[in-house]
C-alpha cells in the first residue's frame, strides 16, 4: 500500500478547541504510527470568518501539544481556482450541472415539497434542462448530480458499514455564483490532490462524507479511508459546554496544565489501550490503531484530567 497521508483541516474561526486538538492527535498519532505523514490545511474559504489571529492559534495550540506536520500550512483559500476548474470540469463530463434559480424560486421550490409533506429540497430543476434556457444576466451555481436510487456507503474504521439512501441527498451546490467552492467540493479536490489516505475526523462529518463520495464516483477517484470519530460530550453525557471543558487548548495552558497531560488525556477520549492511563507520546505512537477508537462518545472529566496531571 502506498504510504499513509493524513489531515488535519480546521477552519480558523477561533481557537484550537479541544475536540479539534483530539482530532489532530489521532491524525498525527495514525500517521507516526504508520511511518506516514499529517498535512495541516487550513480551511480558510469563508473569508468572513476565517481571520489571521485565528491561525496563528490554531498552530501555537498544536505546537503547544507537540505536534507536529509535514511541509508547509496549505491554505484552501489559496486554491480556489483548482476548485472551480473541477466543478467545471464535472459539469463537461454530464456530471454536474448550472442552475440558475433565484433565491425566490429556491424558496418556492421548499415551500412546494413543504406542502407535499416531502423534505425541502432542490428539486432538480436545472438538471436536465438545455442551458440555451437560461435567463440573462444571472450567475449560476454548479450543482452535482446525485444518483437518483441507490445506495451510498461509507465504510467507515469507527463507524462499521453505514449506508445512506441517495434519494436522500439533493443535488447539492459544488460552486456558489461568485465562483467560490463549497465546502463539500474543496474538501474532496483537496484531500485528492494532497494524496490523503485516511481521514481522521469528527462523526458530525459523516453525512458529508456521503455527499462527498459522490463527488469521488463522479471524478472516478478512490475513495480515502475514513475514521468518524465521536464527538467528546459532557460528563453528564450532553454535549460539550464550556463549564464542562469545551474551551481552547490555550486555556488549558494558561491554567498551568502541563502539553504532556492534556496529550495523554486527550488520547484517552476516545482511544483505549488496555487500562493504561498513562503511557509516553512515543508508547501512544506505538500502540496506536484506528480499530481501537472507541464507537461511543467520549465523556470528557476534569478530575481525570487533574488525575493525570499530578502525575507529571
Ligand atoms: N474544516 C472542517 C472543520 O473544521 C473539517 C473538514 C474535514 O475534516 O473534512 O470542521
Amino acid at each position: 500500500m502506498s504510504q499513509v497521508v493524513t489531515r488535519f483541516a480546521p477552519s480558523p474561526t477561533g481557537y484550537l478547541h479541544i475536540g479539534g486538538a483530539r482530532t489532530a492527535l489521532f491524525s498525527w498519532a495514525y500517521a507516526k504510527n504508520q511511518g506516514g505523514k499529517m498535512l495541516l490545511r487550513i480551511e480558510d474559504t469563508d473569508r468572513e470568518r476565517s481571520t489571521e489571529a485565528a491561525v496563528t492559534a490554531l498552530i501555537d495550540g498544536l505546537k503547544w501539544l507537540g505536534l507536529d506536520w509535514d511541509g508547509e500550512p496549505i491554505s484552501q483559500f489559496a486554491r480556489a481556482a483548482r476548485h472551480a476548474d473541477i466543478a467545471h470540469e464535472l459539469v463537461k463530463m454530464g456530471h454536474a450541472y448550472y442552475c440558475y434559480c433565484s433565491p425566490e424560486e429556491l424558496e418556492q421550490m421548499r415551500e412546494d415539497a413543504r406542502a407535499a409533506g416531502k423534505p425541502p429540497r432542490y428539486n432538480g430543476y436545472w438538471r436536465d434542462r438545455d442551458p440555451s434556457e437560461a435567463p440573462e444576466g444571472i450567475k449560476p451555481v454548479v450543482r452535482i448530480k446525485a444518483p437518483l436510487s441507490g445506495e451510498i456507503i461509507v465504510h467507515d474504521h469507527v463507524q462499521g458499514d453505514v449506508v445512506f439512501k441517495t434519494e436522500n441527498l439533493d443535488d447539492f451546490i459544488i460552486l456558489r455564483s461568485d465562483g467560490t467552492p463549497t465546502y463539500m467540493h474543496a474538501v474532496v479536490v483537496d484531500d485528492h490532490d494532497m494524496g490523503v489516505t485516511h481521514i481522521i475526523r469528527g462523526d458530525d462529518h459523516l453525512t458529508n462524507a456521503a455527499r462527498q463520495i459522490v463527488i469521488y464516483n463522479a471524478m472516478g477517484w478512490p475513495v480515502p479511508e475514513m475514521a468518524h470519530i465521536p464527538l467528546i460530550h459532557g460528563p453528564d453525557g450532553a454535549k460539550l459546554s464550556k463549564r464542562h471543558g469545551a474551551l481552547g487548548v490555550e486555556a488549558y495552558r494558561q491554567m498551568g496544565y502541563l502539553p504532556e497531560a492534556v496529550r495523554n488525556y486527550l488520547a484517552r477520549l476516545g482511544w483505549s489501550h488496555g487500562d493504561d492511563e498513562i503511557f509516553s507520546t512515543e508508547q501512544m505512537v506505538e500502540w496506536f490503531s484506528l480499530e481501537a477508537l472507541n464507537k461511543g462518545a467520549a465523556r470528557f472529566d476534569f478530575v481525570k484530567l487533574e488525575n493525570i496531571n499530578g502525575h507529571y
